[in-house]
């Protein structure tokens, strides 16, 4: 696909890890953030304006996505670093960031190589797993807000929890860039860990089918899995679209699945799961865009 040029209905299937949804009215992959910045000043895109990385988080309806759509992975891919400080753009992928760190000698990276998305996606979402989370090793990022207007931001500007992750001063703004610090290990060492990390992943997770990963976040206390399968739902269907049996909080397509099935089921879960439990199961994964029927 052509980088930097405002590209029109294009589908979004192919641009995230459950593989379903409509189209977006207006596509951009950015490879050059100056130009970014101009689109945005000028205001090229068409409003509202959605950054994504590998979509492996985000579940867009079948309507598809009425504003712009902008695409971070393969434009902005750049990685640096400067003794144990390292400068990765928001396009980079988790497990890219991950080895660049262990095969210079810098450990605690492993987490982020199981991650199927971009460090923007990973910023955004704050993403983790094995008791890491990605803003564990921010010290700064880049964003750049609506007007096309970039910013250095600490990590003290951000109100940061698990899988949440919010501008103090509710500014709209997108990740851009990061600074991450890793402390200084073994090259052997790290590198193994990353290799012993996706081994016990290919092991308790369904990575042949198409899925988001976790769909909801653990309650307080609770794993979303755990309940999940104590309701009887693992292989519960709907549509094209099932609870798996091998980890009960991800679901996946079996292959005609639609973004309604997901979402359908997806109400479905949690209306069992608090008839059982009298637990709200609140989403991971973020839905976007419009109905089919809306
Ligand atoms: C098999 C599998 C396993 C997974 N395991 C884990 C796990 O262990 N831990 C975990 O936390 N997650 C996991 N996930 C979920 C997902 O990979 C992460 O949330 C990841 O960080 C999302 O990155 P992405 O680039 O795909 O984001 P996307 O899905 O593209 O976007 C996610 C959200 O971030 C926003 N966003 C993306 N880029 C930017 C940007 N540059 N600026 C501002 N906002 C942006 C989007 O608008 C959207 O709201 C897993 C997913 C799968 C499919």
């Amino acid at each position: 696909m052509l980088k930097d040029r405002i590209l029109f209905d294009i589908s979004l299937k192919e641009l995230n890890s459950w593989r379903v949804g409509g189209k977006a009215k207006n596509f951009y992959i950015c490879s050059d953030k100056r130009m970014l910045s101009q689109n945005l000043k000028d205001k090229n895109f068409k409003l509202p304006i959605l950054f994504i990385g590998l979509g492996s988080n985000t579940l867009f309806r079948d309507g598809g996505f009425k504003g712009t759509i902008i695409a971070m992975h393969k434009g902005l891919n750049d990685i640096s670093t400067d003794d144990n400080s390292f400068y990765a753009e928001a396009g980079v992928s988790c497990s890219k960031l991950a080895k660049y760190v262990a095969k210079l000698g810098y450990k605690n990276s492993a987490f982020l190589a199981g991650i199927p998305g971009t460090l923007g996606g990973a910023l955004s979402m704050n993403a983790g797993c094995y008791g890491f989370e990605t803003w564990d090793f921010v010290e700064k990022v880049l964003t750049i807000d609506q007007s096309g207007v970039e910013h250095i931001r600490k990590r003290q500007d951000f109100a940061i929890s698990y899988r949440h992750v919010e501008n103090k001063k509710n500014n709209t703004e997108f990740f851009i860039a990061a600074w991450l610090k890793f402390d200084k290990g073994n090259k052997d060492d790290a590198e193994l860990a990353i290799k012993v990390l996706l081994e016990k992943r290919k092991e308790a997770q369904p990575l042949n089918w198409p899925t988001a990963g976790s769909t909801f976040r653990n309650p307080e206390g609770y794993f979303a899995a755990k309940l999940i399968e104590e309701c009887g739902l693992k292989g519960f269907q709907v549509g094209g679209a099932q609870v798996s049996e091998k980890h009960a909080n991800f679901i996946i397509n079996k292959g005609n699945a639609t973004a309604a099935d997901i979402e359908n089921l997806i109400l479905q879960i949690q209306k069992e799961v608090f008839k059982q439990k009298k637990i709200k199961l609140v989403t991971e994964i973020r839905i976007i865009g419009e109905q089919l029927d809306s």
